[in-house]
């Protein structure tokens, strides 16, 4: 979709710098890094600079995850580094889920990890190969580089040069309610786990990734009650030590993660308690200024994309600027092309941001549905599609969910599917009107007679008929459900 092998191959050799001369980038992270190498080599004419307020080693967090998808996008685009940070990376293919009372295991997810340091590293050195000039220790003032006849804002979710002015790219910024901490540990885990402990005070829940050898990466996640009756909101003052880590918080999740550690302490690196933000923002440029990676978007990191995000911007950004002689245009067709993939990873990013806030809720269920739930929290991937890949895991959670009387009081079989008491087979109250089961079915606009189509739909158990209207793809409710008035 996005054409680097053409903008290299139309460019060698040309000095086509059209209106725009000069690039200043704010945030050395990989937005920033990864846009100055493919401007650079699309135009080595052009003069980039990328304004980084750290020092090259002074990187937050510890590995990130790519998809498989992800990967070799980044082989299409840019062959040279994908080799790189393959080669600096694991692959991990397993989830592990251990529940309280059980581990659960599902396998055949293509991944890879690999440490920031080590990625910021390498888009660097390959930045500066392609002739970037990299500032460390710089921390940049909002509009000391409006000289620039680009100004790329890659300076990450708390973007100080576009908060400035709120207005300014119609910025709106959610919190999410459950501190987060970002940890690592030299413990051993073979698959990225996801480990469920109950204390006294209540649930935490920690994400595991390896990422290098003898390296984990630990997201660990409570809700605020047990943060607060745990004692963890009292996080030390850390304006004598900015770089420092809530030592006091890493020593309590070490021991309340420790059968998971097997006596590997936690290890932090500015890790403190957070919670996510999930940035919007209405326009993504304004004059010569353009927004790029988590200072447009943000995306719940148990979907692990802003990085992947961040580096699809950067292609996109610089595709768009060297097929435009003015940045004006080429602004407009960035936000064109990664519009739609962003929403669509902020509308999976959504629930699973939820799921994780309320988890604790959950932890009474037996672990295969637990699991279940777990892994259809997004629509990434369906109860069908789930039953596809793991039938007997679905099998065992129905199962549990019918034993655990889940399912007292279903509809009885309907006539052309198996509706074999499950939750989809439960009633549900949807405002006034109670429907039999949970089995929706949706109309083509080119259903032909819709009264036949919605009796057909009845004849095979669906409770709610819906029936795509024009234009687009809305949905309307041109039918009446079934009232079922009679309470069972
Ligand atoms: C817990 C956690 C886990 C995550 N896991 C994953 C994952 O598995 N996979 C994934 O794809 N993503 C993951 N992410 C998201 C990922 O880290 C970000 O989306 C990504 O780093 C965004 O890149 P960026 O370049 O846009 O911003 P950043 O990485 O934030 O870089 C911005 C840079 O700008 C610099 N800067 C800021 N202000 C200034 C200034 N005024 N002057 C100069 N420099 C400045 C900062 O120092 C920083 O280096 C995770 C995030 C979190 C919080």
């Amino acid at each position: 979709m996005i054409g680097w092998n053409l903008i290299v191959q139309r460019n060698e050799g040309a000095a086509l710098t059209g209106g725009w001369r000069k690039v200043a980038v704010v945030g050395g992270g990989p937005a920033g890094l990864f846009l100055a190498r493919l401007i650079r080599m699309a135009r080595p004419a052009v003069s980039v600079d990328v304004y980084e307020r750290n020092a090259p080693d002074e990187a937050s967090g510890f590995g990130v995850v790519f998809s498989a998808r992800t990967m070799s996008e980044l082989r299409r685009n840019d062959p040279e580094t994908h080799a790189r940070i393959v080669a600096a990376s694991v692959a991990v293919s397993d989830m592990e889920l251990r529940h309280p009372r059980a581990t659960l295991r599902y396998g055949g997810f293509d991944f890879s990890s690999i440490s920031r340091r080590a990625l910021l590293l390498i888009l660097r050195e390959q930045a500066a190969k392609a002739g970037a000039t990299l500032h460390f220790g710089k921390l940049v003032a909002p509009g000391s580089l409006d000289d620039a006849d680009v100004v790329v804002y890659a300076d990450g979710a708390n973007s100080s040069h576009r908060d400035v002015d709120p207005e300014r790219f119609g910025t709106s910024v959610r919190h999410g309610s459950s501190p987060y901490m970002w940890l690592g540990t030299h413990a051993p885990f073979d698959a990225a786990t996801f480990a469920f402990v109950e204390t006294e005070h209540g649930h935490f829940a920690g994400h595991a990734y390896p990422y290098a050898d003898g390296m984990t990466t630990v997201v660990v996640e409570t809700d605020p009650g047990t943060w607060k009756a745990s004692g963890m909101d009292r996080a030390g003052d850390f304006s004598r030590n900015p770089g420092g880590s809530d030592e006091e918080a890493l020593a309590q999740l070490g021991e309340i993660f420790a059968e998971h550690l097997g006596g590997h302490p936690l290890i932090g690196n500015r890790s403190r308690w957070s919670t996510f933000r999930t940035v919007h923002n209405e326009r993504w440029s304004e004059g010569n200024a353009v927004l790029l990676g988590d200072a447009a978007h943000t995306a719940h990191f148990t979907v692990g994309s802003g990085t992947k995000m961040a580096m699809e911007d950067a292609i996109s950004l610089a595709a768009a600027l060297q097929r435009n002689t003015d940045p004006g245009p080429a602004f407009a067709e960035y936000e064109r092309e990664r519009r739609g993939p962003v929403a669509r990873t902020q509308e999976w990013a959504e629930p699973s941001m939820r799921w994780w806030e309320t988890f604790g809720r959950r932890l009474h269920m037996a672990p295969a549905q637990f699991g279940l739930h777990f892994m259809t929290r997004t629509s990434a991937l369906s109860y069908e599609g789930l039953r596809r890949r793991f039938p007997d895991r679905v099998d065992e959670a129905e199962a549990a969910y019918r034993t655990s009387g889940g399912a007292a009081g279903a509809a009885p079989a309907a006539a052309a599917v198996d509706l074999r008491p499950n939750a989809v087979t439960e009633p549900l109250l949807l405002g006034s009107v109670r429907l039999r089961n949970r089995l929706v079915e949706v109309l083509p606009e080119d259903c032909g007679d819709r009264e036949a189509a919605v009796r057909a739909a009845e004849a095979r158990g669906a409770a709610l008929v819906l029936a795509r209207q024009r234009p687009g793809l809305s949905l309307g409710l041109p039918v009446p459900p079934h009232p079922e008035p009679a309470a069972r």
